[in-house]
């Protein structure tokens, strides 16, 4: 029988898991495509020039699509590959044996997951959250940031509609709104943030 290659990603359109696979003969001959059968929307190529691979991936942890290229060898023979996300330095896209791949995709699948609950898109408001986190950059920039304890040293915490400044000395803790024009409005007017120390 026909050794067979199968193929896997996480769909960024839709966030299905697409798995697929392809003989050996057939990857050798032509480029081959492999869409997502939930959305159509994104899909994966596969071409060779007999000695090397060229793969174009759409990847489901950053969004974007990836170029990788490997040796025939490793994407047609052996326990498979996977390829790493630059964004996020984990593996969006597995080659391999059926076996393999389903079991890895299985686990993608989870990070996916977990990948798009911590995006940006998780913020009430996109546009406010960045303008409050570029105003809160400039006070930071003119040192304008300190805790009633005496200390200039904090950490910064996103949250969904609002900003957590919290003092690195005393665990004093500074809430900023961060989803509305008047949250916004309350910080540009502000030169400096104190945080209450404990
Ligand atoms: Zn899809
Ligand atoms: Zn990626
Ligand atoms: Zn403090």
């Amino acid at each position: 029988m026909e050794e067979m290659r199968y193929f896997g990603y996480i769909c960024p359109q839709c966030g299905k898991p697409v798995m697929a696979g392809r003989s050996a003969f057939v990857l050798s001959a032509a480029a081959v495509r492999i869409e997502c059968p939930a959305c159509g929307k994104a899909e994966m190529d596969i071409e060779t020039d007999g000695q090397r691979f060229r793969l174009s991936v759409p990847c489901g942890l950053c969004g974007k699509t990836h170029t990788a290229e490997c040796t025939a060898d490793a994407l047609l023979r052996g326990r498979g590959i996977g390829l790493a996300c630059p964004e996020t330095k984990q593996i969006c896209c597995y080659v391999g044996e059926e076996d393999q791949v389903r079991r890895s995709m299985e686990e993608l699948a989870i990070r996916a997951e977990k990948e798009k609950t911590e995006q940006p898109e998780a913020f009430t408001d996109n546009v406010i959250m960045y303008e409050v986190l570029s105003e809160l950059k400039d006070i930071a920039a003119r040192g304008g940031i300190s805790c009633t304890c005496g200390s200039r040293e904090y950490g910064i915490h996103v949250r969904r509609d609002a900003v957590d400044l919290t003092c690195r000395r005393c665990g004093g803790r500074l809430r900023l709104p961060a989803a509305t024009d008047e949250d916004l409005d309350r910080l540009c007017c502000q030169m400096t943030l104190t945080i209450k120390g404990r």
